[in-house]
């Protein structure tokens, strides 16, 4: 069997860890299998290098940036081939250089674009342990690029899939997928299997067990994941595509988004054209957008609210004043202390009610809603940041979700 198994930055996070992760890996090396490692950086330094990177340059080149985050990665996988050595057994840590894994050439959010297997394949022929390090990957200028925060799972399935692993393994700090966040919602049920769907709008919508590209390359494949804990052998959870038992789960997870901020372009003008020019300017610069909503038309006028990632707030509202005229809106008004609170499960699409479901228990809380939208097997509602756990423990607990 080929195995890929990642580990995330608690697994790698001190001495002990790191031999801890190195025995896991040897033991099924030793059971006769091929074994390809993938590694984020230890505990918390990439945000340390962000730090150390501020301090310099409140505003760091994102080339830069990305040049700095590799050497997160490069500490853990060679430290693990030490630790691998020093428990005598052959491995080997690479690079993406060595690899080498191409990207498209957008520093901080690349997309993997092509993987060479050639290097690992003579390495695990030769019956050695590949260390790869997450994260980060090689552009077309011969510059490092990086996969967007969380981004070690992307690599361990992009690399599970050129490889036609016959497992994928992410190890974190929890048991597997819960139907929320345990740290946030103490009664939080591990769930034995999710769909990737369901997986993919959890991810999406702020469950950051999971990179959500991750989950989408995942589905693409047909690569079967578990998520699992590095420090304990319970079983986890598998994340695959639909079985019967999954299709009765009506609400699968409630999902936190607390990086969500709100932008209203006040006073556009209500003609055809001005949501697209709006929209195309945000697309155009990689900015996502998540809920939408429009004002009924009056004088001529309307507005026109969205929600966009904290990290591009600033970037989005100058450009939209930049093409002010254009656009030809009066102003813009925006809001962070917000959050995206999301009920996800396939089994809504036959159950009508959730909705109203969620919305009695907001208003049970008095919790006043700002933003609502929802898709076939979503829920999602804008609220303020002060409600934000009492919400997302209220909704959790109101469908049934609690242990
Ligand atoms: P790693 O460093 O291993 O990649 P992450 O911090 O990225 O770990 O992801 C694990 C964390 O995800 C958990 O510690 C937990 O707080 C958080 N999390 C958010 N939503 C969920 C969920 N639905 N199920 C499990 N963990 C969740
Ligand atoms: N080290 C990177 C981060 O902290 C990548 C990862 O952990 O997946 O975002
Ligand atoms: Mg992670």
């Amino acid at each position: 069997m080929l195995i890929v198994k990642k580990f995330g930055g608690t697994s790698v996070a001190d001495k002990d860890r790191i031999f801890n992760v190195a025995k896991r890996c040897i033991r099924d090396y030793e059971a006769g299998n091929d074994v390809v490692v993938v590694l984020s950086a230890m505990g918390k330094y990439t945000d340390e290098l962000i730090a150390k990177a501020k301090d310099i340059n409140p505003n760091p080149p994102k080339r830069e940036m990305d040049m700095l985050f590799t050497i997160g990665e490069q500490m853990s996988v060679s430290l693990m081939a030490m630790a691998m050595a020093q428990l005598g057994v052959r491995a080997v840590s690479l690079n993406a250089f060595q690899v080498p894994m191409r990207t498209t050439s957008a520093y901080g959010n690349a997309r993997l674009k092509k993987i060479d297997t050639e290097r690992i394949r003579r390495e695990l022929d030769d019956r050695k342990i590949v260390i790869v390090t997450g994260f980060q990957g090689v552009n077309k200028y011969d510059d490092y690029t990086t996969l967007g925060r969380g981004g070690s799972d992307t690599t361990a399935v992009a690399l599970a899939a050129v490889l036609h692993a016959d497992a994928c393994e992410i190890y974190t700090d929890v048991d597997g997928v819960y139907t929320a966040d345990p740290r946030l919602v103490p009664t939080a049920r591990k769930l034995e299997s999710i769909s990737y769907d369901e997986m993919l709008d959890l991810a999406a919508l702020g469950a950051g067990v999971l990179h959500s590209r991750s989950v989408e390359l995942a589905k693409k494949y047909g690569v079967q994941l578990v998520v699992r804990s590095s420090l304990n052998e319970s079983e986890g959870t598998i994340v695959k595509g639909v079985g019967k038992k999954m299709e009765r789960m009506l609400i699968s997870g409630v999902a936190l988004d607390r990086e969500a901020d709100r932008i209203s372009v006040i006073g556009i003008a209500d003609v055809p054209g001005s949501a697209f020019k709006l929209f195309h300017t945000l697309a155009k610069n990689n900015i996502n957008v998540d809920i939408i909503i429009q004002s009924v038309g009056r004088d001529g006028t309307k507005d026109i609210s969205f929600t966009v990632p904290h990290n591009n707030l600033d970037e989005a509202v100058e450009l939209l004043n930049n093409c002010k005229d254009q656009l030809g809106f009066d102003h813009i008004e925006y809001n962070c202390d917000v959050v995206k609170l999301s009920v996800v499960g396939s089994g809504m699409m036959s159950h009508p009610g959730v909705a109203a479901k969620m919305f009695e228990c907001l208003y049970n809380e008095n919790i006043n809603i700002n933003m609502i939208a929802t898709s076939e097997i979503r829920i999602t509602v804008l609220i303020p940041e002060k409600d934000a756990l009492r919400a997302m423990n209220a909704v959790h607990d109101a469908f049934g979700l609690a242990e």
